[in-house]
Order: structure tokens, then C-alpha cells, then sequence
């Protein structure tokens, strides 16, 4: 069993749900904003209007994939913390440092193992 202190892990939590929900609320915006799905700016025919909307729907769905990449990292270390193996690294099985977690809490690896990482 990790070395979690109990107080923090619940902060980390309220923290991640907190995340969670303004993700899913800039998911919705961000798909309101696409020109791509609104009807009346694609009935429009003036001249640039197509390659305005293909430009910010390419923008809006690399906003969307980082969006949903960020969610789900949130909702593994959602999932982490449900089954108590929240804060263990992925690579090396030891607990992460509590200090990197409160910076980064959906780290999955140590700074060790994340600096290796990098290098490679
Ligand atoms: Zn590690």
C-alpha cells in the first residue's frame, strides 16, 4: 500500500473533478464554436467562408483530441485513486513524489522515470 497521506489524496481528487468538469464544459464550447456544425454560418456562400471554416474546424478538433487526451488522463487518475493505486509509477512500481503530484497530478511516473522518458 502507498504512503499517501490521506488529506492531500482528497485535495488531488476534488482538484481532478474540479478538472474534469471545466474540460467537458470547453468540450462543449469549443464544438459550439466550429463553424463546421453551425447551420447558418455553412448555408453561406461568401467568398473565404469555406476555407475560414475548414481552418477553425482543423484548429477546433486539435483543441478537441487535447481536450479529450487531458480528460482521460484525469479520469485514469480518477479511476487511481478509486482503487488506492493512485500516485504509484507506471515503470518502476514505487510511489511518485507527492511534490510532483500536487504540480502534475495525473502524472503516471515518477521524475525519474519521466525524465528518462524525455531523453529517449
Ligand atoms: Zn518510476
Amino acid at each position: 500500500m502507498l504512503n499517501f497521506p490521506k488529506k492531500t489524496l482528497k485535495f488531488i481528487q476534488r482538484y481532478l473533478l474540479r478538472q474534469q468538469k471545466e474540460i467537458d464544459e470547453n468540450l462543449k464550447k469549443v464544438s459550439e464554436d466550429d463553424p463546421a456544425r453551425s447551420p447558418a454560418l455553412a448555408e453561406s456562400s461568401e467568398p473565404g467562408t469555406d476555407s475560414y471554416i475548414a481552418d477553425t474546424h482543423a484548429k477546433t478538433l486539435v483543441l478537441e483530441q487535447q481536450l479529450k487526451n487531458t480528460k482521460t488522463s484525469i479520469m485514469t487518475a480518477l479511476a487511481k485513486i478509486k482503487k488506492g493505486t493512485y500516485g504509484k509509477c507506471e515503470k518502476c512500481d514505487k510511489q511518485i513524489e507527492v511534490g510532483r503530484l500536487m504540480i502534475m497530478p495525473t502524472a503516471q511516473y515518477c521524475i525519474a522515470d519521466s525524465q528518462k522518458a524525455v531523453k529517449k
